[in-house]
This record gives structure tokens, C-alpha cells and sequence, in this order.
């Protein structure tokens, strides 16, 4: 695949830049976390033919990301 055609191939929902994974054969858009397949040399710019990106492991058990909003203050009589 010719890199050049990096420059005109863009994202078709977010009309963003695409990178190019040589291995996997797919142009990734990280902003929509979608990864469009090429076959035979040929991209697929079709959205019900991308792979999503979002194959990450779920967070381990604890993880300090989530902090619920509860209430952390004693009650304070005014
Ligand atoms: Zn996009």
C-alpha cells in the first residue's frame, strides 16, 4: 500500500487522519477508536466493517480511577 494514499484516506465519521497498521493490515482512527480493515490492498472505509478499538482489559480490581461521589463529610450540624 502506498503511504501517500495516507494523506488523502481519512476518517469517514470523524474525517480525521488515519494511521496505518503495516502488521494488521487495518488504518486506525484513534479518535473513534475504530480500526477499517484493507483487503487485497484495498482500504474498507465502511464503518459496519470496522473493528473497534476498545479491546482493552477491564480495569483490574483496585484500580484508584473510579471514586464514586458519596457523601464524605460527616454530618456537621450548622
Ligand atoms: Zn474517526
Amino acid at each position: 500500500m502506498e503511504s501517500h494514499l495516507l494523506d488523502i484516506l481519512v476518517c469517514p465519521l470523524c474525517k480525521g487522519r488515519l494511521q496505518y497498521d503495516r502488521q494488521a493490515q487495518e488504518l486506525a482512527c484513534h479518535a473513534d477508536k475504530l480500526a477499517f480493515p484493507i483487503r487485497d490492498g484495498i482500504p474498507v472505509m465502511l464503518e459496519s466493517e470496522a473493528r473497534s478499538l476498545n479491546s482493552a482489559p477491564p480495569p483490574a480490581a483496585g484500580a484508584d480511577q473510579a471514586r464514586p461521589e458519596q457523601a464524605a463529610e460527616p454530618d456537621s450540624k450548622a
